[in-house]
């Protein structure tokens, strides 16, 4: 018997660290607004308001380069802490709806509502539900997705935005696809989008009337992934226990280097970087790991595991110092330096000082 289809919800909050400063601070209200870096620094955007969009500005951009494009822009600095009090409080709407729930972000998540708590037979409505419980307990607004599968939910969030709403029913579904860009498809960037445009497709319809073995000689794994979503396929199961593995940075030099203040220097810059990106992903780990390529090209690691989460760039810094002074290789050139944290949110990490010894050994 074939199983009835399920109901996923994704939702994603609209524009959303930029929301927030303008719900906060209402005379950036109508003006372009950048989150990031200041504009003469070397930082990116994190976030842009709608405002600032119609520039051209959108998160990554250098913000020297968000500056240029519209001087009249307000660059306003990061604040995570109440970027994750937001996200509490969405998660709490949620939470009210189903315990199925996978975050995908500080700001977005997918819900499974086939079942759900209030009984409610309609996906649609729980939807709305949510849409109108964070407009009214945070102030700003979300766009959901309604779709059998997390793939389509996704494409589907983004139909609307800003607070948007956008279903697309079982049947409805092979007419969705027909006419759906490639370039909406998750996972599709500007490089493989040349390259599926190569075998004739732009959209999913397109796409269907490719032979599986040749996307599959083409992109061998990935191939599989774009048979099944040119179709609408997707079964992946909504997961509230997903965790990311690491977070990481690294930075490759233009030239090699050996002198010690200007790596140290580096390892600063690394994690502080890491830091934010920490915090931005709401990530919590224990095991710090330096990551080193010589000029030969070697990789060497080393990494140490503390009892206490890692959060701050000064902690990480310490012990990146620490491990980089252990690694036996201060005083050589090197081309790359890396640092991640892993073991995210993890009960079964590995005890501390087991593994210390066992990463010391590495040579
Ligand atoms: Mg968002």
């Amino acid at each position: 018997m074939e199983s009835a289809p399920r109901k996923i919800i994704h939702v994603d909050m609209d524009a959303f660290y930029a929301s927030v400063e303008i719900r906060d601070n209402p005379a950036l209200r109508g003006r372009p607004v950048v989150v990031g870096g200041s504009p003469n620094s070397r930082g990116v955007v994190a976030a842009a308001s709608y405002e600032a969009r119609k520039f051209g500005i959108h998160s990554a951009m250098p913000c020297a380069q968000a500056a240029r494009r519209c001087p009249q822009a307000v660059f306003v600095p990061p604040n995570f802490d109440k970027y994750r009090q937001v996200s509490r409080q969405i998660h709490a709407i949620f939470q009210r709806y189903t315990t199925l729930v996978e975050p995908l972000a500080l700001d977005e998540a997918y819900l499974d509502v086939t079942e759900n708590i209030p009984r409610n037979p309609s996906a649609t409505r729980i939807a709305e539900e949510i849409k109108a419980a964070i407009r009214a307990e945070t102030q700003l607004t979300a766009s959901a997705g309604v779709a059998p599968n997390k793939f389509l939910a996704k494409v589907a969030s983004e139909e609307r935005k800003p607070d948007g709403l956008f279903v697309i029913r079982p049947e409805m579904v092979d007419e969705f696809l027909v006419t759906l860009p490639l370039s909406k498809v998750p996972g599709v960037g500007p490089v493989t989008l040349a390259q599926l445009q190569e075998l004739g497709a732009v959209t999913c319809g397109q796409l269907q009337q490719v032979p599986r073995e040749v996307l599959e000689k083409k992109f061998g794994k990935r191939g599989e992934y774009f048979y099944r979503m040119a179709r609408g396929q997707d079964d992946r199961p909504v997961n509230p226990h997903r965790e990311r593995k690491s977070v990481s940075v690294e930075d490759t030099f233009a030239e090699d280097h050996d002198d010690a203040e200007w790596l140290l220097a580096k390892l600063g810059a690394l994690a502080a970087s890491l830091a934010r990106r920490l915090e931005a992903n709401g990530a919590r780990g224990r095991t710090l790991t330096l990551k080193l390529r010589l000029a030969d090209f070697s990789i060497h690691t080393r990494s140490i595991t503390v009892p206490d989460v890692l959060a701050d760039a000064e902690q990480l810094l310490e012990l990146a110092r620490g491990l980089y002074a252990d690694s036996g290789l201060a005083g050589r050139k090197l081309r790359l330096l890396g640092l991640g944290v892993s073991h995210l949110e993890r009960e079964d990490a590995p005890e501390p000082y087991e593994q210390l010894r066992l990463d010391l050994r590495v040579p």
